[in-house]
């Protein structure tokens, strides 16, 4: 209406005044949320095509999903799978008798296999973080659809623009809306989009009683973050495609795993069944790793630092972090941000060019 803000309000608010006659409306944002909530999951319920539910982070959504099993439940995951995950996961084998079986992002038969056996969830990862392995997402999920097994993609690495697991059978398309849907690493945010309102609610209900809400300015920073998701994926995925041929023909680069070079193991399949490979590769150099964190030392546009998804480029040895010890040790993982392609591959190759 005119004289209306054109965009949501950011909305601070606990509670809000009650009709004592009424049984229904808006009593305390914990159970019934804000409008500013409302805002952000709705523009991504719209992006991934089911009703979305918005968490304190990516984490918190993930264990909203994780904490509707039972104990001795079974869950199939993938080798290649963000740490924090595996690391639940784990725990709950211990302490939950849960049945984790892990299987290789890639081998879509044994996939398959495993959802015959009707597992009670199938975490899905696609593409991988950090080894931007590519899951036969469609194939996947359409086959667990058919034989009534709950999968959940995590869409971090794909965003909703490159790719829409829901579309494909899946029951939850979850993000850390910390990465590319924020942007600008100023925010912790996690996001799921569910198949049916039965799954959004059940969420909602979790959401309550755990108390991972997305907090005011959090939302409201997240929904500006992805009024600019389009043109950023673009530039990030277009200047990630520039570095990644590059680097695959620099002598100081022993591997690059991106799904849109055409060598990538994963790229027939990311060509098939995304709009676009993405902005976040990893490559592995030569050379030992602690001459490598020196050379890291010196970057001067690239920032050494965690997370993915923002408008600075970032980049990380992995090896590093405790529970990663499997990565290879001179894997390094870029977010591919906004800056122009030459100047960051200037900063690339002045590593690069220091190992030998
Ligand atoms: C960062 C990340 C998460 C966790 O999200 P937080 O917002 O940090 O809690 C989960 N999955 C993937 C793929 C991620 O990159």
């Amino acid at each position: 209406m005119a004289g209306d803000p054109l965009n949501t309000p950011l909305m601070a608010a606990s509670n809000f005044i009650v009709d004592p006659t009424a049984t229904d409306g808006r009593v305390y944002s914990r159970n019934e949320g804000t409008t500013q909530w409302e805002a952000f999951e709705s523009a991504i319920g719209q992006l991934e095509g089911g009703p979305a539910v918005s968490f304190a982070s990516g984490m918190a959504a993930i264990s909203a999903i994780l904490n509707l099993l039972e104990p001795g439940a079974s869950v199939v995951a993938p080798a290649d799978c963000y740490q924090g995950v595996t690391a639940i996961l784990d725990q709950r084998a211990k302490s939950h008798g849960w049945n984790v079986r892990i299987i290789a992002t890639t081998d879509t038969p044994a996939w398959l296999e495993a959802i015959d056996g009707q597992p009670d969830l199938l975490w899905i990862e696609s593409p991988s973080n950090p080894m931007l392995e590519v899951a036969d997402v469609p194939s996947l999920c359409s086959y667990a659809a058919e034989r009534g097994v709950v999968a959940a993609v995590d869409n971090t690495f794909a965003t909703p623009l490159l790719q829409n697991p829901l579309q494909h059978g899946a029951t939850y398309a979850v993000h850390s809306a910390t990465k590319f849907i924020g942007g600008h690493s100023d925010l912790l945010g996690g996001v799921v989009a569910c198949a049916s309102s039965a799954a959004a609610d059940e969420l909602r209900l979790r959401r309550s009683l755990g108390g991972a809400t997305m907090g005011a300015l959090e939302a409201f920073l997240a929904l500006r973050g992805l009024r600019t998701l389009p043109v950023r994926l673009a530039r990030s995925q277009e200047t990630a495609g520039i570095l990644a041929e590059r680097l695959h023909q620099h002598a100081g680069v022993v591997r690059v795993a991106y799904p849109g070079l055409s060598k990538d193991p994963g790229a027939e399949l990311a060509a098939r069944t995304m709009s676009g490979p993405g902005a976040v590769l990893s490559f592995e150099t030569i050379g030992d790793p602690s001459r490598l964190d020196v050379a890291l030392s010196r970057l001067s546009i690239i920032h050494n630092a965690t997370s993915l998804g923002g408008v600075e480029s970032t980049i990380e040895r992995r090896h590093r972090l405790p529970g990663q010890e499997m990565i290879p040790p001179t894997l390094l993982r870029l977010s591919v941000g906004c800056e122009h392609p030459d100047d960051l591959w200037q900063d690339l190759t002045g590593v690069l060019d220091a190992l030998h």
